[in-house]
Formats: C-alpha cells, structure tokens, sequence
C-alpha cells in the first residue's frame, strides 16, 4: 500500500480550498437582487429610486457634483469630483445590501430588496 505523498496532501488541501471558494460564490449568487435604490445627503430625508428605470441622477449640491447613473438594474456612481474617487471606483452594484458610499460628499447609496414592505412609510 502506498504511502500518500506530500504532494497529494498539497493537491487535497488545494482541493478544499477551491470548494470553499465555489462555495462562498455561490452564497453570493444566491444574494438577492435589490429593488429599489436608497439615496442619503448626509443627515436630509433619503429618497428612493426603483431599480429597473434606467435613468442619471444629478446628485450634485454646490461644488460637490457626484452623478448617479441606474442601468439595466446596476448602480454606479458615474462622476464625482470628490478627492478620493472611492465611490466611482466602487463600480456597479446590483444585489440587496450592497452600497456606494462617497464619504468627502456625505453621499451614501444601498440597495433595498424585495420585503422592505415599508418602504412608503418610510419615504413620508
Ligand atoms: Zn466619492
């Protein structure tokens, strides 16, 4: 009977850790996508944009110019000319519970899901 060589332990373990990357990126697809868009400007009243209009959002106050765009059920902050340009490299978002955030600006944005049933009364 052959001993297993060092190798094989090496292939196994490797084996393993490619199921468990299959895995978690499968847990990921399983994630649902999101619905409606929430949009925050610092401490004002969020509003809501619904996911499926493909539409730009002019999210600019003053100086501070950060545009929106929603295509084809993604998010993704198309221009900001904010300093550290984390939110338009962020790139596009798609599933319930993600979120663009664009600190400099005070800018937050999340994707809602589908059982958010309260989402009227919370848009009052
Ligand atoms: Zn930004």
């Amino acid at each position: 009977m052959n001993m297993m060589k060092r190798g094989d332990y090496i292939l196994i373990i490797f084996l393993l850790l490619f199921a468990g990357v299959l895995f978690l990126h499968n847990m990921n697809n399983i994630q649902e996508k999101g619905t409606m868009v929430e949009i925050r400007f610092a401490d004002e009243d969020p509003i809501y944009v619904s996911i499926d209009q493909n539409t730009t959002l002019d999210l600019s106050h003053g100086d501070l110019v950060n545009i929106l765009c929603i295509e084809d059920e993604k998010v993704y902050m198309l221009e900001s000319n904010c300093r550290d340009q984390l939110c338009v490299r962020r790139g596009e978002i798609s599933l319930e519970g993600e979120s663009i955030v664009c600190l400099p600006h005070r800018i937050s944005i999340v994707i809602l899901g589908t059982d958010k049933g309260d989402i009227d009364a919370l848009s009052q």
